[in-house]
Formats: C-alpha cells, structure tokens, sequence
C-alpha cells in the first residue's frame, strides 16, 4: 500500500501524572496546524506546561456534529490536525469517533499515537485474566442500564468499566445481584495520580470497604468473567 500523508492524529494526555506524555505526542502536537481540544482551558494548561503554542480549536460533543464537515474540508485544502481530550486517548469514552469515521470517508487518513488510557492500566493491576477482556465503557445511568447488565451476566470474558464515584456503590450492588456477590472484582482509582488505590476482592468485600473508606477521584472498574465451570 501506498503512503499517504496523515491528516489527523489522535493524541493521548495523561491521565493524571504529566510524565505520561510521549516524546512522539510532543512532537506531533508541536508541528499541527490546529489542536482539537474537548476543553480548551484544561488542555491550554497541558500545552503551556508542555511549552506547545499552536492554534487551539474546541472540539466537543456539543459542537462535533456541526463542525465535522468543516474541519474535513479543512483537512482536504491541506490543514493537518490533532485531536486531544481532557484526559487519556481521544475516541475512548471521548469525542472522536464521529471525526475519525468522517475522515476516513472522505478518503483522509488517520493515525491514532499509543500512550495514556485509563482501562489499561486498570486492568492490568487488577490481576484479572486479560489474555481476553471487554471495555464496557460507561453504563447508561437510567435507560437501558437493566439491560446492558443483564446481558453480561454469561459474559466469560474480563470486562472493564468507567464509573464516576457517586454512582460506583450502586453499581456494584447491581453487578452484585446480576453476577453474585463472590465475583472477584477491581476498583482502580487515580490511575498514576498521588493517591492511586486498586482495591481488589470480591463484589461483597469492595461493597463493604466502601461503606467505610472513601469514595471520590477517578474510577475503573474491574470484573471477572463469569467462570464457565461454575
Ligand atoms: N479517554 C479517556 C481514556 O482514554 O481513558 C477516558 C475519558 S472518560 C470521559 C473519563 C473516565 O475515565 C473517568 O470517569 C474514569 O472512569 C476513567 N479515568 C480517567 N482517568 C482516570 C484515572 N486517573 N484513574 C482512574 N480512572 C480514570
């Protein structure tokens, strides 16, 4: 296959401990013509740090159905991008897929940089099989929530979840009642930040620490898959 020319990349920030930012991110950021960020005042901070002076556009869910055309038209006259969000890899739980799909239709190219993302680490720390694994993502909050749990119950697969801290205890009440409250578990909580805990045990027990330690920061949530000899 022939080379082409990259039009957009897709940049990841850290998640917490500003070291986590690649030499190839620096470089990358440095040399596009405009930076793409989900909000523009959290990552104007990152590229300050980073000593980084480009053309900062704001790209979020909010406007990235209205501005995707344009930004594509601006790709094709030449204009190279890069796409970041607040925290971790652009697309994963963040705006991005909708650019990304429309520039490959248009017949662009994309190239999405290896580094920061939170359900990696998360994983990994919880010592859970990852040979195979699911990224769920975030669960709906109200609508289709019965549902999406409900349909991993034969799921034999690791399987990841972002959760925020208000709503983790009530999440692993449900995931108790739907997989039983001996499956073993992974609460990771602010990956690669001063405070980092990956607090590992069964849904019962996680239940139980956090009825008396506490709950607040940034949230993976781990869970076993369902043993199929059980
Ligand atoms: N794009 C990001 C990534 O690549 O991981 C995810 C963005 S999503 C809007 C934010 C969620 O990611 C948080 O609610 C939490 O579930 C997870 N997250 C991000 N940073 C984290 C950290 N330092 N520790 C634990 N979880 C984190």
């Amino acid at each position: 296959m022939t080379e082409h020319p990259i039009n957009l990349f897709l940049v990841p920030t850290p998640i917490g401990n500003l070291k986590d930012i690649t030499l190839r991110a620096i470089e990358v950021l440095k040399s596009a013509d405009v930076i793409l960020a989900e909000d523009t005042r959290t990552s104007g901070s990152l590229l300050k740090h980073l000593e980084i002076s480009r053309p900062l556009q704001s790209y979020h869910i909010f406007n990235e159905h209205k501005t995707v055309q344009r930004l594509v038209d601006r790709m094709k006259a030449g204009e190279v991008f890069a796409l970041i969000s607040d925290a971790g890899t652009p697309a994963i739980s963040d705006p991005g897929f909708l650019l990304v799909r429309e520039v490959l239709a248009a017949g662009l190219d994309v190239q999405c940089l290896p580094g920061p993302t939170a359900l990696i680490p998360a994983l990994i720390n919880s010592g859970l099989p990852n040979d195979r694994f699911v990224f769920e993502g975030f669960l709906p909050h109200k609508k289709g929530r019965k549902t999406r749990i409900d349909n991993l119950v034969e799921e034999v697969r690791t399987m990841v979840f972002y959760e925020s801290p208000h709503r983790l205890m009530k999440t692993l009440e449900q995931l108790s009642v739907a997989f039983g409250p001996e499956r073993q578990a992974c609460v990771s909580r602010e990956l690669t930040k001063l405070h980092e805990e990956n607090a590992r045990g069964t849904l019962a027990e996680l239940i139980e620490y956090y009825q008396t330690n506490p709950l607040k920061g940034e949230i993976v949530l781990t869970v076993a898959g369902k043993n199929p000899k059980a």
